[in-house]
């Protein structure tokens, strides 16, 4: 059994103790076999939610409508699934409903992909009812059963399946590929959150480029917000040399100024994508930074502006397109800055108000602008006296 199934052993242990059976199931057992870092220890079981938390002194109700219940055990947290099927579904979308069964197989059915469709048992045996193991060893994504039919039950699956292809590097089987073609325009169905997450995946994955050009040649961009009318910027990704992304901020930052986009654009289809308000403010600033860089080396001002994680998400997209620099010297220089905010400042909005003899207003926010450039351009030091005396120029100077 794999070192990072070890500890949740016991839990397998007490449910079969109590008559039922259990198996670590889709993503973790695909990434055990496949060698790489675990995030989550998925548990599957014949027991019922209500039956699972008589086992279990402690446990939390989940997601308890589709048979999810965590359980805590020694600090650590595991979710136990109830076997189930997904029949009634209605509008290419995931149902709502579930019907908790007792078998693996059903469960095993309704899973996307041959290679998410994988259980294994304490022994470390592995379940394999579809094709999952040849699949990981030749590296193929393959819908589970008949792929027109799985993709009708649910579109998300769709881009599941070009974001697998990108996050591990696989190859799309050929019905499979042919089947999301056919199929493409079903996403229109599915939320435009649920589709930014796969999208999010897909540029971060091990092979970017290979899930984008499935993305591509399958259509499936068309129905992605505003993105109709992308091939071309899209196609332009695709003839970088081949590239690894660690952060959405840099995918959006790369995929924004490959393709010229203005600030605004670049909101506005954020937004269409249903964005943070925190990530379209990012962009803005990494837009900016990557403009100013054209023009040549950026300014302390500049930099503090930014921040650091601005520059840095700046810069994979600047590495990708061949203009970036070495992380330790984009942080050593930001660290340099003689303050990170304006909180850093020596003097304050009241200090001014006392020192000046002034009325509160907008003319002090000025005065500290001005004193805030200074200090970060290193033309005054970061000293009350020192500040205070300055001031009484910049007032002379803005009066
Ligand atoms: P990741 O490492 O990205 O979390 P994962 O395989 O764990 O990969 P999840 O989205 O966490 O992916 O889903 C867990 C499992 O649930 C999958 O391995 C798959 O078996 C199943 N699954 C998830 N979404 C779907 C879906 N839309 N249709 C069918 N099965 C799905
Ligand atoms: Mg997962």
């Amino acid at each position: 059994l794999p070192t990072q199934f070890q500890s949740a052993k016991i839990i397998l242990q007490r449910i079969q103790q109590a008559g039922f059976e259990a198996y670590f199931v889709g993503g973790c057992v695909r990434d055990t076999l496949l060698n790489v870092p675990l995030h989550d220890v998925d548990i599957a079981t014949s027991a019922y939610p209500q039956e699972v938390k008589q086992i279990f002194k402690k446990t939390i109700d989940t997601g308890i409508e589709h048979g999810t219940v965590t359980v805590m055990d020694h600090g650590r947290a595991y979710e136990i699934t109830t076997f189930r099927t997904e029949s009634t579904y209605q509008d290419f979308r995931r149902p709502d409903k579930v019907e908790f069964v007792r078998s693996l197989a059903e469960d095993l059915k309704r899973r996307d992909l041959t290679i998410n469709a994988l259980a294994m048992n304490l022994n470390g045996t592995v379940i394999d009812m579809f094709t999952g193991l040849s699949d990981l060893q030749n590296k193929v994504i393959r819908a589970v059963g008949n792929p027109k039919e799985r993709y009708h039950e649910d579109a998300l699956r769709m881009m599941r399946t070009v974001r697998f292809a990108s996050k591990l590097d696989f190859k799309i089987e050929e019905r499979t590929l042919a089947a999301i073609q056919t199929n493409a325009k079903l996403l229109e169905k599915i939320a435009v959150e649920r589709i930014h997450v796969e999208w999010a995946k897909l540029m971060l994955g091990k092979n970017p480029q290979r899930g984008l050009n499935a993305f591509l040649k399958t259509k499936l961009y068309q129905f992605c917000p505003l993105f109709f009318d992308k091939e071309k910027l899209l196609q332009k990704l695709l003839e970088l040399p081949s590239f690894t992304l660690e952060t959405e901020e840099g995918a959006w930052t790369l995929f924004f100024f490959l393709g010229n986009f203005s600030d605004r654009r670049a909101a506005k289809l954020l937004k269409a994508w249903k964005s943070s308000n925190d990530l379209i403010s990012t962009i803005y600033k990494t837009l900016h930074i990557l403009r100013l860089e054209e023009e040549g080396p950026l300014s302390a001002w500049d930099e503090y502006l930014a921040g650091l994680n601005c520059l840095l998400y700046a810069n994979e997209a600047a590495s990708i397109l061949g203009k970036g620099q070495s992380i330790a010297a984009i942080t050593q220089r930001y660290m340099q800055l003689p303050i990170k905010n304006k909180h850093e400042l020596a003097i304050n909005g009241s200090d001014l108000i006392r020192f000046l003899g002034i009325k509160p207003g907008p003319f002090v926010g000025q005065i500290l602008d001005q004193l805030e450039r200074n200090v970060v351009l290193g033309e005054l030091s970061n000293e009350r006296k020192i500040l205070l005396q300055a001031a009484v120029a910049v007032q002379n100077h803005l009066e």
